[in-house]
């Protein structure tokens, strides 16, 4: 039999050794997920004659990282000691972190300039001293829990690490001995749905799940979770997950995999991977707190953490070895991605969009349109109805301004939002607004989850709109921590700011299912002078759709466990326009500006009239086939 794609591990090996020169020492070549890493004696050596490794890489195909072997560094403590020697105090190092697995080390530093020195001098000397690799990243205004909870974990567990790291490497670059073909596409969920997406991708040779979230409107599991039970689904043939972004509705099932024994690799950018622990991790309190059996626990995960190999957008990377993955800005919420898909060779190709906004925001830029090869496009459908079309930009935040205004007048503005996306949106929108005196000052309390998702979003300043990236970077402004917003750290500081005078409370969850934002509705709802303020989709459903459709009178368990009835006398308003998803005219012109153009296109993630009317409005395009598919439908591809 004959292979059909890549070269053996034998082949890579000896071209290496063939290409390395032997003064260079190399101690072991291993994979490492979808990298291949040369241990050597003398990393400097590989470091300072990079030309070797570059075109090393263009000769075997794989991206290759240089490790120091563990023999020759120095320990960790000593390694801390030389680091403060080299780098000049005014670098401002505020922490390290060691990975033994990568022989590397996270410094967090205030100037990284000034702590990479000139021409990378600084990272040379520490490599030449200690033989461990630095890696500069700048300190974060904000400091978020989340990423340094996730960075002990990674490193209390790094032999699990490394043992992952292998055997994910070998699956990748198993030898293949059939042809590529027989592309198929299976929707599990979030077919004509909004909520718990899921797409299997399956060829002869593998398997590849585009994200697994959970519906947030239903309450059983037939209709909750993703229809794992399929025949087409085989959790231990499973290559890859990948994951668009952080939103529960396309990832709050992942840990269930984990809990259910899958122990490949979870492919995503790096804010997802931050964002996801946070969100998995709520969601789990959110059942518990209200008496229900979330369906895992905190230890699956945790297993996510050990799983996860994060990718920068447009970073090229074998998944298996008929697939490979690149992720491109998708500018919904912080790290979304799209997701582009090439399998055999060219054999086909596929843009999966998850959720993504073709238009300006305060924190993104739009969502990336060229490729460099699209068949199938697979794109989300949350406002395709005919009349989802939103007002511009503009319009909406003067429209933002003018309700807020005649709240503050005499009441107060209660704003439910999702603590990931629209929350640092709308803080960033107040912020621009009550500066400039268009919008009343007032203060502006944030409670629920939010200031630690900031907190994130402070960490990646690469992946926000270069406006406010240059803020935080090189202007020394951090526009999420300014003075006029408040953080609600105690429940009981509630009472107080909801009796107090004219203010603005921006509070999760996002759709009313629960949290914090029920406790301020409980507690002004009945005043006409207030204001609840939608500025993201509520899915059909939740308590945030019923109000928004009119509903006046809501039971509620009150804070003695009986049930309340609430009659809801405050003012309701929906701003459409701050939305993270693309609307009608954006999600049309993504797909005619799309380039190339693509051949088939699958609208998903929308209730059904709104995928059905997307259908509609491409059927006719010429060369175009457009479906609406259904879960557990399957199509051939290629
Ligand atoms: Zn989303």
């Amino acid at each position: 039999m004959q292979k059909t794609q890549s070269l053996s591990y034998a082949e890579i090996r000896s071209s290496i050794l063939q290409n390395i020169p032997p003064e260079i020492g190399i101690t072991r070549i291993e994979f490492e997920g979808p990298r291949l890493a040369i241990y050597t004696k003398k990393p400097e050596m590989l470091i300072e004659q990079s030309q070797i490794i570059s075109d090393l890489a263009g000769i075997i195909k794989k991206r290759i990282v240089i490790r120091s072997d563990p023999s020759v560094r120095v320990p960790e403590s000593e390694a801390e000691r030389i680091i403060k020697e080299i780098l000049p105090e005014d670098a401002g190092l505020v922490q390290s972190y060691f990975d033994p697995v990568l022989g590397e080390i996270i410094l967090e530093v205030m100037k990284p300039g000034v702590a990479i020195g000139k021409g990378g001098s600084n990272l040379l000397e520490i490599v030449k001293r200690t033989k461990w690799s630095s890696n500069i990243v700048r300190s974060p205004p904000i400091p978020s829990m989340t990423i340094k909870q996730i960075q002990n974990y990674l490193y209390s567990k790094s032999k699990e690490r490394e043992r992952f790291l292998r055997d994910t490497g070998e699956a990748i670059f198993r030898p293949m001995y059939r042809n590529a073909g027989d592309v198929r596409i299976t929707t599990l969920g979030g077919g004509r749905q909004v909520g718990r997406s899921a797409f299997l991708l399956r060829t002869r040779e593998s398997a590849i799940l585009l994200d697994c979230g959970i519906n947030p409107g239903a309450n059983n599991p037939v209709d909750a979770y993703p229809r794992l039970d399929t025949e087409e689904f085989d959790l231990s043939s499973l290559d890859a997950v990948v994951i668009s972004h952080a939103h529960l509705d396309h990832c709050g099932f992942l840990p269930f995999l984990f809990k259910y024994g899958y122990d490949g690799p979870v492919y995503c950018s790096q804010p997802t991977a931050s964002l996801m622990t946070l969100l998995q991790s709520d969601y789990i309190d959110v059942m518990n707190k209200e008496g229900r059996v979330p369906p895992y626990s905190s230890e699956d995960v945790k297993e996510i953490i050990v799983h996860t190999i994060p990718l920068g957008y447009g970073e090229v990377t074998d998944v298996s070895p008929d697939i490979r993955l690149t992720l491109h800005n998708a500018g919904h919420i912080l790290g979304s991605s799209l997701v582009h898909l090439h399998i055999g060779k060219g054999l086909h190709n596929i843009v999966y969009t998850g959720d993504f906004k073709f238009g300006p925001t305060q924190l993104f830029h739009p969502a990336s349109y060229q490729f460099p090869r699209v068949e199938t496009l697979i794109i989300e459908s949350t406002y395709g109805g005919p009349n989802d079309v939103s007002s511009s930009r503009l319009e909406t935040e003067s429209e933002f301004v003018k309700i807020i205004n005649s709240l503050l007048n005499k009441g107060k503005a209660l704003i439910p939002v999702p603590a990931v996306g629209r929350a640092q949106e709308i803080m960033m929108v107040i912020n621009k607004y009550m500066q400039s005196g268009e919008m009343f000052e007032a203060p502006v309390y944030i409670e629920g989850m939010i200031s630690e998702a900031t907190a994130i979003h402070t960490a990646y300043p690469h992946y926000l709109s270069s406006e406010i990236r240059d803020q935080i970077l090189y202007e020394g402004k951090n526009p999420f921590d300014s003075d006029y917003f408040t953080i609600v750290k105690q429940p009981d500081e509630r009472d107080e700011i909801v009796e107090g005078g004219p203010c603005i409370i921006m509070a999760t969850a996002g759709m009313m299912e629960g949290g914090p934002v029920i406790e301020y509705f409980k507690r002004m709802a009945s005043d006409p002078e207030n204001g609840l303020i939608f500025v993201s989709y509520q899915v059909a459903g939740t308590l945030g759709q019923r109000l928004q459709s009119g509903l006046k009178s809501v039971q509620i368990f009150g804070s003695n466990g009986k049930m309340e009835v609430i009659n809801v006398e405050m003012g309701m308003y929906t701003v459409e326009g701050f939305s993270g998803h693309s609307d009608k005219r954006q999600l049309v012109n993504y797909v005619r500006k799309m380039h190339p153009a693509p051949k088939r296109i699958f609208f998903v993630h929308g209730e059904e009239s709104k995928c059905l009317n997307m259908v509609q409005t491409f059927y006719k395009m010429k060369g175009l086939q457009a479906y609406a598919p259904e879960v557990f439908e399957t199509f051939k591809l290629a």
